[in-house]
């Protein structure tokens, strides 16, 4: 600023020092205007201002003309100077408003860590399926292997080939759903027995879950629900097997000091045939509501898998025995929560189903 006053104003024509002092404002008037903009928009106006192609400084060019031929390389060197100033000062202020424009984005953009963070909602498990998976993983630990068979099944595995014969009141149109050429949406798990066992090579220990359908529903029934069925055959299985694997389980389930009975009972494909009781989950064997004060309650059906059904399966019953078992995982999910009602478990409520 100050260098171009070194310039004698005795120095050169009127016209030259009127350039002159003309291009020295045009600096102090420039610095003025990149101070004042306040963003990169505004600096860039102030810059095409004076360093535009029709800004001052050209403008400032055009007026060599009027200079004497040995004026002219003065005014020129003065004129560079100028500009190249103007285009440092230029420089320098779009360096600081790039600098202010990225800290205030990382003001605005900040993350408070410390704030809570939004909830997200998450599925869940059904409990039929929670209490599938316990149940499958239970028996898994005890070397069993887990199996799947079709939902519609054939009259021969739901039926005969279970001993299950054709005056049978399971077989009754009440009960059963038929569909055609004698299948039938399965009656319960317990084809899979004939199916594994017409397959494969004794021993085997199998279990196997799913749907089973029947025309019936109550508050305790509906007319699909879920069941599992287990079973053992291998050579001198006893009742004393059947028993110390079903103990095993139920205490895995429900803990290791709940009481358990078996009962005498009666099913086509089993001999001799039990129902599993365990003392009451609810009143602790006291009698309640839930148990019908009896301070038991019932869990599964169970018993030697009858000669008739290995035979049906081409096992020799000389050689093989074993032992079978059928239980409701609805049941079993039901004692578990203590739900009274079947039908929750399918409603598909998420208030109900969130409390799982
Ligand atoms: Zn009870």
């Amino acid at each position: 600023m100050t260098e171009g006053s070194a310039l004698n104003e005795e120095v050169g024509s009127p016209a030259l020092r009127e350039l002159l002092a003309e291009i020295d404002t045009a600096l102090a008037d420039a610095e003025q205007a990149f101070g004042r903009a306040g963003d990169l928009a505004a600096l860039e106006e102030a810059r095409i201002a004076y360093l535009g192609k029709k800004g001052r400084l050209a403008t400032l060019n055009q007026r060599f003309g009027q200079l004497a031929a040995d004026e002219k390389p003065l005014a020129g060197k003065q004129l560079n100077a100028r500009k190249a100033e103007i285009v440092r000062l230029d420089a320098e202020r779009r360096e600081q408003l790039e600098r202010a424009e990225i800290e205030r984005r990382l003001e605005a953009e900040a993350v408070d860590v410390t704030l809570p963070g939004a909830a997200v909602p998450t599925g869940r498990l059904h409990p039929i399926e929670q209490t599938r998976r316990q149940v499958e993983a239970i028996f898994r630990s005890m070397g069993f292997r887990v199996t799947e068979s079709p939902e519609v099944e054939t009259e021969w595995v739901n039926f005969e080939a279970l001993n299950i014969l054709s005056d049978h009141p399971a077989r009754d149109m009440q009960d059963t759903f038929f569909t055609d050429r004698g299948k039938v949406l399965r009656t319960h798990t317990s084809g899979n027995q004939i199916r594994t066992m017409t397959e494969l090579e004794p021993p085997l220990a199998i279990v196997s879950t799913g749907k089973v359908y029947r025309c019936d529903s109550d508050v305790t029934h509906s007319p699909m629900f879920y069941q599992m069925e287990g079973y053992l055959v291998d050579k001198a299985i006893s009742m004393g097997h059947l028993k110390g694997v079903l103990e095993s389980f139920i205490h895995a389930l429900y803990g290791a000091k709940v009481g358990t009975r078996f009962r005498p009972s009666f099913f086509p494909f089993t001999e001799p045939s039990a129902e599993l009781d365990m003392a009451c989950v609810f009143c602790s064997g006291s009698g309640c509501r839930v148990c019908s004060q009896t301070g038991w309650l019932e869990v599964l059906g169970c018993g030697m898998i009858h000669p008739v059904v290995l035979r049906n399966c081409g096992i020799d019953p000389e050689v093989w025995s074993g032992f079978a078992f059928g239980l409701g995982l609805d049941r079993i999910t039901m004692l578990k929560y203590g739900i009274d009602n079947i039908r929750l478990l399918y409603e598909n409520d998420l208030r109900f189903l969130s409390q799982f």
